[in-house]
């Protein structure tokens, strides 16, 4: 089976695209490639941080591998957090204190439009593929549910009067950003 490499350490991001592309290639980790040092993430956008750690894997280990990054991009902040999602309120990439910062540079803002962002970079056989998924929304005031994780329980996806954090994963999963840019993904690789 062709093998493939999902330059990751989430374990859940790696199962699930295991079980998407299952009997079709074989998706390996970064630890089962060897790779067991930090990947580059320097660059100022999602398709350039995305294409970073891919090519990165490809450049020093010759495999075959796709890459994610993902933001929230907020219309009043001009797109921020954007790239800058996971450490918005400090290297720490604490959660809470990345919501109640979006909030308070949020305050008195009356357009609350916003909406996640994924871009994921496929290098194969040394060729480069992007894909993207989008899911729009706005920002709630105040923070609601408990399911799923990040800036999810103060998102609420256009269509729907629950935040992502009062969804469960099969329902996000279906209108989410990620989700989106995965099918995009795994139709291309079902193709191939
Ligand atoms: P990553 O590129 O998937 O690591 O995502 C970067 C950051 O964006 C994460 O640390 C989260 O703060 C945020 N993020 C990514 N995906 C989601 C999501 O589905 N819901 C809420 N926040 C997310």
């Amino acid at each position: 089976m062709k093998k493939l490499c999902f330059a990751t350490n989430n374990a859940n991001k790696l199962a699930e695209i295991r079980k998407a592309l299952e009997g079709q290639y074989e998706v390996q980790g970064l630890k089962e490639i060897g790779c067991n040092e930090e990947l580059p993430e320097t660059q100022d956008t999602l398709e350039g941080n995305s294409l970073q750690k891919a090519q990165y894997v490809w450049d020093n280990y010759g495999v075959s591998c796709f890459a994610d990054d993902t933001g929230l991009e907020v219309e009043a902040l001009e797109g921020a957090p954007g790239v800058y999602s996971a450490r918005y309120a400090g290297e720490h990439g604490d959660s809470e204190a990345n919501m109640t910062l979006v909030l308070k540079n949020m305050e008195g803002a009356s357009n609350r439009k916003a909406q996640f962002r994924t871009v994921i970079t496929l290098i194969m056989d040394g060729e480069k593929h992007q894909f993207e998924g989008a899911v729009k929304g706005s920002l709630r005031q105040e923070r609601s549910g408990s399911e799923g994780f990040g800036y999810d329980p103060i998102f609420e996806p256009e269509g729907y009067s629950v935040t992502f954090a009062e969804m469960s994963i099969e329902d996000k999963n279906v209108i989410s950003h990620r989700g989106r840019a995965v099918r995009k993904l795994m139709d291309f690789l079902k193709k191939g």
